[in-house]
């Protein structure tokens, strides 16, 4: 199994090889082509398997593939439970995203908002968001989600542990309908199913 082989760009395929990434971990290798092929996805991946280039890497394929956008309002929307997390994934999208034009950033608490809105003003493709700060933006007014046609929920399990289930709803129902949402979980327990129950159409699942 190659990353080739799995139909990624060749601007991908380019900034793997500086990664030093040999071939697909095997939740890259069963998420990257349903993700690339429009499923909602519902992964169970522990930290450490690759997740997130398993849901980074086709995110970035498909914003290649649907060329430059008309406004510059986020299409891709990562939440995640905590900051590090998110800076994390960022660090990731950018290490990926090196030789395209994707422009991405964080939306955390415990720093101020000035920054987060002036970044998204300036607009960006994909935001990589906890979901306390994210209300924040919403509520303000600083965020548009009405682009967002990606979503990805990553360690869902850990967000529920920390209580944002309200939050999760609410930013849920405030994306546009009409979208692609993908859900990485360590475990897929019943809070979990639920969720995907209400949120997903017909999802694909791989777990490793
Ligand atoms: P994650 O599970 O997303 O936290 O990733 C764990 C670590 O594995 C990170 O340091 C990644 O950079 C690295 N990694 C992800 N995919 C691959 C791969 N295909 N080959 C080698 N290392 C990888």
């Amino acid at each position: 199994m190659s990353f080739e082989s799995l139909g990624l760009a060749p601007a991908l395929l380019r900034a793997l090889t500086d990664q030093g990434y040999a071939e697909p971990t095997p939740v890259q290798a069963g998420s990257i082509p349903l993700v690339i092929a429009g499923h909602d996805l519902l992964a169970a991946a522990q930290t450490g398997t690759g997740k997130t280039a398993a849901f980074a890497l086709p995110v970035i394929h498909k914003l290649i593939d649907a060329g430059a956008p008309q406004t510059r309002r986020p299409r891709v929307l990562v939440l995640t439970p905590t900051r590090e997390l998110a800076a994390q994934v960022n660090d990731n999208f950018r290490d990926y995203a090196k030789y395209v034009r994707v422009a991405t950033t964080t939306i955390f608490g415990g720093v101020g908002m000035g920054p987060q809105i002036n970044a998204l003003r300036r607009g960006v493709d994909v935001v990589i968001a906890t979901p306390g700060r994210l209300i924040d933006h919403m509520q303000q007014r600083t965020i548009d989600l009405g682009g967002i046609d990606t979503l990805v929920l990553d360690e869902a399990d850990r967000m529920l542990d920390m209580g944002f289930l309200p939050a999760l709803k609410r930013v849920l129902s405030a994306l546009p309908k009409q979208r692609q949402t993908l859900l990485f979980s360590a475990t897929f327990a019943p809070a979990i199913k639920a969720l995907a129950m209400q949120f997903m159409r017909e999802p694909k699942e791989v777990s490793v």
